[in-house]
């Protein structure tokens, strides 16, 4: 489903943060991409999801080359990608639903279907009772689920998520590695980077390191650290 050849990403400083990626993601996987702070984890999230381009090679999202596509086509793309991020990036002034919700609103569905997937998919992440809070009157937990609810709300068939545990204590983040594996079984791919060593090696799944933008490990049912 995903297919990434060759990846070189040069940033505008001259740094490379990413050489010689070669990766096949099936649908349905569920990847760990781990490695230490700046290995390029982020810069390769934000490739797949077109927020960023290469200096070279090529990624393709179900045989078709996200590189090369129209910007007319970046928001289709996009429709198909949830990205969980981990600062939120919620919307303060507007409740719980509408911040699920607005994704939607922009699509321009109907109410009566903005309303069924809106109210499902808070149920899902076991947020249905707080709809109408505004998003600081929630825990750092709760608001992490909004942002998982918002990014699935479309059922995406990819979803990636940026360190979404990374300012949570370990319960919250369990519960939120556990949401991430309960979407993976509904059928949607999901590339997680994280910095969490006991998920991972506690939710087994596959995981591929990243060190100074390569890959230096892809490992089936990996652990954080093999030595
Ligand atoms: P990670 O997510 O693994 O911590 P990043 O992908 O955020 O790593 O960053 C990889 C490297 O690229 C880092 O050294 C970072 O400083 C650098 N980097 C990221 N974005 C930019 C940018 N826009 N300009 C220059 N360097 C950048």
């Amino acid at each position: 489903m995903i297919r990434i050849k060759n990846l070189r990403k040069v940033h505008n400083n001259g740094f490379v943060a990413l050489d010689g990626i070669n990766l096949s993601i099936e649908k349905d996987e569920f990847v760990y991409l781990v490695g230490p702070s700046g290995a390029g984890k982020s810069t390769l999230l934000n490739m797949i999801f077109r927020a960023d381009i290469p200096t070279s090679g090529e990624i393709y999202i179900n045989n078709f080359s996200i590189n090369s596509m129209a910007p007319k086509q970046i928001p289709l793309l996009r429709r198909s990608i949830g990205f969980i991020f981990q600062d939120y990036k919620l919307l303060p002034r507007r409740t719980v639903y509408e911040n699920v919700a607005f994704a939607l609103r922009v699509m321009h569905f109907d109410r009566s279907r903005i309303r069924r997937q809106v109210t499902q998919v808070l149920e899902l992440v076991g947020l249905q009772q707080k709809m109408k809070h505004l998003p600081s009157e929630l825990s750092g937990g709760e608001q992490q689920r909004i942002c998982l609810a918002r990014a699935i709300v479309n059922n995406p068939p990819i979803l990636l998520a940026d360190e979404p545990t990374g300012s949570l204590d370990p319960d919250t983040s369990w519960e939120i590695m556990q949401l991430l594996s309960k979407i993976n079984a509904r059928q949607t791919t999901v590339i997680v980077a994280t910095h969490n060593k006991s998920i991972v090696d506690d939710i087994r799944k596959r995981v591929v390191a990243l060190e100074k933008g390569r890959v230096v490990r892809d490992k089936r049912l990996g652990l954080y650290d093999e030595n």
